[in-house]
């Protein structure tokens, strides 16, 4: 896999992922996504929306607030749990996450679940030093909430503060009932989301691996436990297959690490993560939990409202247990574009091909007329085009460099029309991984790219 700065520098030029705030100097770790990313962006979470709520027979989507009643938080265990343990380094002031600078001098650690003292007494015994300026003189670790403060209204106090969610998840779990009501919904069944997280991380980076605004498809599959199905499993073999059949995964670029009983967070009986060996490391891509009947016990208790479930047969009252399966949208695409991006040396040349699956790249077709005489018919053929695909258009330079051009952004066929469209009514498609040719008659065109673009 090529180095992430590379394929950074490649994102930014083709339009994908700009650095926010640029002509202000930029933000500090918060990204722009360009024409290209946004298009990829859409794409990926439709593929999700499509594959996890609507051609699911279990499942039905939601889209909740961001900003929700404090007391959410409050129930859910955010607003006392939901930190990371901060050190200072005294010399150069820089601050990082103890667990991090451990895992990232030792990646074959795992040290999720560590208490402060134990993250601290392996930091002095290991001699990890400040990654800045390299001295050993860290504070003692203190706990850092990730929870984003607002105010709502117009009177800042204490009783208008509000936050800004730290997952969607939350936002499912309070709608249970009234979705499980208003769908008539027979348990097991799941409830999909997607949207913005916000956390104020302590060390953000690795591009767009970790950054303090995001976004994240979460599931929350909601069944009885008595049911008898092994439902984890059956979530996690969903998540792999769409990686590998959807986004072309191979098994050689990720790992499934299930979490030991330290690790574990208190209300999960079982969790495991899919790690991508990302340019930088292995990291979390995707992470499937066992929750338990946690969430939503914890909200019948604060909100005093009944949330269980009314088995019709057997007239039985049911707090529903719950796999989640929850991916950030931005590091799945990183994941993928790492995947995609290829240095390939031809007989004279080189070329920067992202091979992106067709459902994720930003165009599926690109039409080009070979000299100008050509470019009203060619035009028109795009026009037509854009009725069923995700087409664009390039008389700018010679065939060779539109050809790259395309290539760079992972458009997977090209057409040409040239000297012969006129008389033989066909044009030459060109496939963007292995550069073939092939004559393809206008009238055929259509099902043609439908074919291959499957
Ligand atoms: P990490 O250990 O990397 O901080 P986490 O275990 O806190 O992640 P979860 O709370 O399980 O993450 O979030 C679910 C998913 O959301 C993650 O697997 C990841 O894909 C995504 N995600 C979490 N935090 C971020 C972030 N700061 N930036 C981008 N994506 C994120």
């Amino acid at each position: 896999m090529e180095n992430i700065d590379k394929i950074i520098a490649h994102l930014k030029s083709q339009g994908f992922v700009f650095q926010s705030s640029e002509i202000y100097g930029g933000l500090a770790n918060s990204w722009d996504y360009g024409p290209l990313g946004a298009e990829m962006k859409q794409k990926l979470k439709t593929l999700w929306w499509n594959y996890f709520v609507r051609k699911n027979p279990y499942n039905i989507g939601l889209d909740s607030s961001i900003i929700l009643n404090p007391k959410v938080w409050e129930a859910s265990g955010h607003l006392n749990n939901f930190n990371d343990p901060l050190i200072d380094c005294k010399s150069c002031k820089t601050r990082w996450r103890a667990d991090k600078l451990i895992e990232e001098k030792h990646p074959d650690m795992n040290v999720g679940g560590w208490a402060n003292a134990e993250l601290e007494k392996f930091i002095a015994d290991d001699g990890i030093a400040c990654p800045t300026c390299g001295k050993q003189d860290f504070t003692p670790i203190r706990q850092f909430t990730l929870m984003f403060k607002t105010n709502q209204g117009v009177i800042e106090d204490d009783k208008s503060t509000v936050y800004l969610r730290p997952e969607t998840a939350q936002g499912i779990f309070i709608n249970f009932k009234n979705s499980q009501r208003a769908l008539r919904k027979k348990l097991p069944f799941g409830i999909g989301q997607i949207g913005k997280s916000f956390r104020n991380e302590i060390t953000p980076g690795n591009f767009i691996f970790r950054t303090r605004e995001f976004e994240q498809m979460e599931l929350e599959f909601f069944f009885d436990p008595k049911d008898g199905q092994d439902w984890f499993q059956y979530w996690l073999d969903n998540v792999v297959k769409f990686l590998e059949t959807k986004l072309n995964f191979t098994k050689d670029s990720y790992v499934i690490r299930k979490h030991d009983e330290q690790e574990l967070a208190h209300y999960s009986s079982q969790t495991s993560d899919i790690e991508f060996n990302f340019p930088f490391g292995r990291g979390e891509l995707w992470g499937v939990a066992h929750r338990g009947s946690f969430d939503l016990e914890q909200h019948q208790k604060n909100s005093k409202q009944d949330l269980t479930y009314l088995d019709p047969t057997t007239n039985e009252k049911i707090l529903a247990n719950v796999i989640e399966p929850s991916v950030g949208v931005e590091r799945l695409m990183l994941a993928i574009l790492c995947n995609a991006y290829v240095e390939e040396q031809l007989e004279n040349d080189t070329r920067i091909v992202l091979r992106l699956p067709n459902e994720v790249a930003p165009y599926n077709v690109a039409i080009f007329p070979l000299q100008k005489q050509q470019r009203d018919v060619a035009e028109k053929l795009y026009n037509e085009l854009l009725c069923d695909f995700d087409a664009t258009f390039d008389d700018t330079g010679n065939i060779g460099k539109r050809y790259r051009r395309q290539d760079a952004i992972g458009t997977p066929l090209c057409i040409t029309v040239d000297f012969d469209t006129e008389n033989d009514q066909a044009v030459t498609v060109r496939e963007r991984d292995s550069m073939q040719q092939e004559r393809v008659k206008i009238s055929d065109l259509n099902n043609y790219l439908k074919n291959k673009l499957k």
